[in-house]
């Protein structure tokens, strides 16, 4: 199915291009091209046994990095195609935008953060595009993927000013405050509706939520009554789903809803006019507290509970263990990093551990740590 992009799409045509000129890869698109190498990318694969919420040695059924970003992608697809945008770099942008995740999820990202303050600090987001820009190591004539200035531009959810003086043309919108394209803008909403969702089924699967306290999150609540009003009688697996699902539809028919009117009142005919406006991909006023009030709750109940607290300081203590052993002593690095040090060794540590999948940090940590353990 063929749709015409919106007038404020992103275009292939107007696009700022790669910072390596290529040969084009028809019929492939450039932004399929772009999400192709994403998926072949080994940052990507690495998604697989990073944290979400859980660690992944918990339970075999709980979110990864990679669900999540595949559920992201999705999402972001759905939305892409009501609002007529380009889906393809709607996509990539999502299959990419944790891709700088380091171990053990925020936890991870928090400990490593605090070990380079002094460093030039530690941001996900800055690393998931340090990742396709310099780190992923497949092409004989450039690092990293060599990805669309867009895809780029979507990447780069946030940045600090100190950071984004330094990426030139990239940074510039964090300095003067201006929008990306929308396709990048709904990426980043579509990260929101996926993990609001996902957490509340995963924390139901591992008993740290129960049914009864997510009764007080009214737009849980509203939609669990509908389900109930439709099949009485339904409970466990069932019911969550059926209830998730459509909290998932009302919060993508409400954005997209919401994100046309605000197109409309606010007279958007070109990119350019998307650049220089203001939010325009956006929740309903009626809907945002409702979403503040979800996002509460799990924080307090879910990502608080004692349970996901004591595996993130475990989790804090290997990264920050991990880092000063190799600030000390360098030549414990593989070589591959080890060579970078004389160049910016805490950059190179940072660089190797914020790569590592969970299960990889903990055996390392293991490897250097205890005295049983061989290499
Ligand atoms: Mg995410």
């Amino acid at each position: 199915m063929t749709i015409e992009l919106a007038e404020y799409a992103v275009r292939e045509a107007g696009s700022r291009g790669r910072v390596q000129a290529e040969p084009s890869s028809f019929p492939r698109g450039e932004f399929q091209r772009d999400r192709d190498r994403i998926v072949h990318s080994t940052a990507f694969r690495r998604l697989e046994y990073k944290t979400q919420v859980f660690v992944n040695h918990e339970g075999d059924l709980f979110r990864t990095r990679l669900t999540h970003s595949i559920e992201v992608a999705q999402i972001s697809r759905g939305i892409a195609r009501a609002l007529r945008l380009n889906e393809d770099l709607a996509e990539a942008i999502a299959l990419a935008h944790d891709l700088g995740h380091t171990p053990f999820g925020h936890a991870g990202q928090d400990a490593l953060n605090d070990c380079m303050k002094a460093y030039g600090g530690f941001e996900h987001n800055l690393q998931s595009l340090r990742t396709v820009d310099v780190l992923e190591e497949h092409y004989a004539e450039f690092d990293g993927l060599n990805l669309m200035w867009e895809t780029r531009e979507g990447i780069l959810k946030h940045c600090s000013p100190s950071h984004a003086a330094t990426l030139g043309d990239l940074g510039q919108r964090f300095l003067e405050r201006t929008q990306p394209s929308l396709e990048a803008q709904l990426a980043n909403l579509a990260d929101e509706i996926a993990y609001n969702n996902h957490d509340i089924d995963d924390g139901l699967r591992s008993g740290l939520l129960s049914l009864e306290q997510l009764d007080s999150v009214e737009i849980f609540h509203a939609q669990r009554r509908i389900v109930e009003a439709a099949y009485p009688g339904l409970g466990g697996r069932r019911l969550i789903h059926e209830t998730i699902r459509r909290m998932i539809n009302q919060m993508v028919l409400d954005l997209v809803r919401q994100t046309e009117a605000n197109i409309q009142s606010q007279g958007i005919r070109s990119l350019d006019d998307v650049r220089s406006g203001g939010r325009l991909v956006a929740f309903s006023r009626p809907l945002q507290p409702q979403l503040q009030a979800l996002k509460k709750f799990l924080r307090e109940h879910l990502y608080w509970h004692y349970q996901v607290l004591r595996m993130a300081d475990k989790a804090k203590r290997i990264v920050r263990a991990l880092f000063d052993a190799f600030m000390e002593n360098p030549r414990l690095l593989p070589p591959q990093y080890f060579a970078r040090c004389n160049d910016d060794k805490p950059r190179a540590i940072a660089d190797y551990i914020a790569g590592m999948t969970d299960r990889y940090a903990v055996r390392e940590h293991r490897r250097i740590f205890a005295v049983d353990e061989i290499h």
